[in-house]
């Protein structure tokens, strides 16, 4: 049976899924055992509506990012984790559960494969008709790996890259000055909070008004102003006061971004979180509100794919002629640059840098990136637990420890109890790595019965060793490696070996099919010496793969880190 035939349609989501309406808590399981559990639940909490943008069409974020491929396909998913043995392995391919195998106890219980298309066919052209036989998902990064836990995912991150400008443009704040982006989507949401905990003013446009108010109801984002002006009027104010504040605009950013020009209002900041990945799921073009360009999507989707990219091109003009007027312009991984270079031949939509190279690579050079984890228990204390051993373990590290204490006061849990810190490799005297010791001391936690249930450690899939993406992760490496995907092929097949409990790998995602390789990995700490040594194993391999990737690239940063950590790098060692 094809996925046409049982299709349910976007309005009529799976009765299985209206009876969970997020993930199971508690410490009863509904599975063989807490690594399958850990999946079960994962995938609700995805597609909890707390979590996911429109989960009753299986989108979690990103544009057009799912959980599984059709509701038919998420129930069988359900099932079959149910049933899962402790010595099996499911296979998922784009959202459909395809296979399972007996494996060993040691092995992954579920490998996953999403968007992935060979080399020459590697299009939306491609994806989009095998889309339409039922035959593909677009997983965009942590939606089909069932990664995603909300806007706080993105966080952190989004507040490194921030704090990271400042201390190259502004003295290491945001206080007094103003950031103009737009988009508060799933990811995009996180941008006025993240420019608030910075000390700084952001002005967010957005044409959803459904959006606006997500934001603005989880604390995400101060107000809504419906005028331009006013909305101008009140950044420069709070700015001027050194107030930390943020608004969201109804508006087109394009539209938005050439008023700020015609009114020469030049922010110190410019990016832009819209979906601009996707020009016909993810991008409004100008001049059509939500209803209207829903309409337009359905009856012409050529017209509503040749607007969209033409109001990003005004878009990404308006961006280059701030910067011209002396703003700080960076692309925040939505690959609006690429698509103009693509659709209109513009070279030049790349004289703005993306924010890996400008902000995010000396992390990456140490292996450092988006770990987070989840509380199985559903109970916050388990994480105000896990934000203590962040204390006990790392109490030289001011930056984190802020933003430990930033994130108990400001971010507002989704879903399941989740936290998300920024560890590395940099191995301490036993030889374990900083994210290995923090996962061992959850797990010490989970054993003594100081943490309620098992707790899900897992990561984005923007982290050092895990992706090619030539116009983001991987732009303008070193040695112009950015388009070999061997690395991130690599980095899954690692964790595998490694013993993670999920492990997958995609095409596509923030950036669009075709444009990126990247993986992800879970491991359930459930206080087992199993999960220790799972964990000991793939907490080194996995941000070790950023090292070594990046200094195989000639990047001193890993090179240091290599030999200061006792990292193997077989052809620099033996030269
Ligand atoms: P989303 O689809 O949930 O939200 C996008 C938002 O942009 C929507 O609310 C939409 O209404 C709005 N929008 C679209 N076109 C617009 C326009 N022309 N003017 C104003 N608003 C417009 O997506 P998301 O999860 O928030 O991700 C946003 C983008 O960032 C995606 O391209 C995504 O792939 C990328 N991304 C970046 C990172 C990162 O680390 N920087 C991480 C993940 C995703």
């Amino acid at each position: 049976m094809s996925q046409q035939d049982t299709h349910r349609g976007p309005t009529e989501p799976s009765e299985v899924w209206e009876s969970y309406r997020g993930a199971k808590t508690g410490t009863e399981l509904e599975c063989v055992g807490w690594r399958q559990e850990a999946a079960l639940r994962l995938l609700n909490n995805n597609l909890d509506p707390e979590v996911a943008e429109k989960p009753e069409e299986l989108v979690v974020y990103g544009g057009t990012g799912r959980a599984a491929r059709c509701w038919d396909d998420y129930e069988v998913i359900v099932e079959e984790l149910r049933e899962l043995g402790e010595t099996e392995t499911l296979l998922v391919q784009s959202g459909r559960a395809v296979g399972r195998f007996e494996t060993h106890e040691r092995a992954p219980r579920v490998l996953i494969a999403n968007s992935n298309l060979v080399g020459k066919w590697d299009n939306w052209e491609h994806f989009h008709e095998l889309e339409a036989k039922g035959l593909i998902m677009y997983g965009q990064m942590t939606a089909g790996s069932w990664a995603y836990i909300g806007t706080q995912g993105i966080l952190q991150g989004t507040y490194e890259t921030l704090a990271e400008l400042a201390r190259q443009e502004f003295d290491g704040t945001l206080e007094g000055k103003i950031v103009v982006t737009a988009g508060l989507g799933g990811m995009g949401g996180a941008q006025p909070l993240a420019v608030t905990m910075n000390g700084g003013v952001c002005i967010a446009a957005e044409v959803d008004e459904k959006r606006i108010q997500r934001r603005i109801e989880t604390g995400y984002c101060q107000e809504r102003v419906d005028d331009l002006d006013a909305a101008i009027e009140r950044a420069q104010e709070a700015a001027a006061n050194g107030d930390a504040y943020s608004v969201a605009l109804q508006m087109n950013a394009a539209d938005f971004h050439e008023a700020l020009c015609e009114r020469n209002v030049i922010p110190d900041v410019v990016t832009d979180q819209t979906s601009a990945h996707d020009e016909l799921e993810g991008y409004y073009p100008s001049g059509y509100n939500v209803f209207e360009a829903e309409e337009l999507r359905e009856e012409n989707p050529e017209k509503y794919r040749e607007e969209s990219l033409q109001t990003m091109e005004r878009h990404v003009d308006a961006i280059l002629e701030l910067q011209d007027r002396g703003a700080v312009a960076f692309e925040y991984g939505n690959n609006i640059r690429g698509q103009v270079k693509e659709a209109f031949d513009r070279e030049d939509a790349f004289d703005f840098p993306g924010f890996v190279p400008a902000y995010i690579r000396p992390m990456f050079c140490r292996g450092k990136g988006p770990f987070r984890w989840l509380a199985l228990s559903g109970n916050p204390d388990d994480i105000h637990r896990t934000d203590e051993a962040v204390r006990e373990l790392f109490p030289e590290k001011d930056g984190l420890l802020r933003w430990i204490d930033l994130a108990q006061e400001q971010v507002e849990f989704q879903g399941l109890p989740s936290r998300v810190c920024w560890l590395g490799y940099e191995t301490d005297e036993d030889g374990l790595t900083e994210r290995a010791r923090f996962a061992l001391r959850i797990n010490d936690l989970v054993a003594d019965g100081e943490i309620e249930a098992p707790i899900v450690v897992t990561r984005d899939h923007l982290d050092a060793g895990s992706v090619a993406s030539p116009n983001r992760e991987t732009e303008a490496m070193k040695d112009g490696s950015d388009a070999i995907a061997d690395w991130p092929i690599l980095n899954a097949l690692l964790n595998t070996a490694a013993g993670a409990d999920i492990v997958s790998v995609h095409d596509g995602g923030g950036v669009g099919i075709g444009n990126a390789v990247h993986t992800n990995n879970h491991v359930v700490l459930d206080g087992t010496e199993l999960a220790a040594e799972k964990a000991r194993r793939v907490f080194t391999t996995d941000p070790g793969m950023g090292v070594i990737r990046h200094a195989d690239a000639g990047y001193e940063a890993a090179i240091d880190e290599a030999k200061e950590s006792d990292v193997p790098v077989p052809v620099r060692d033996r030269q």
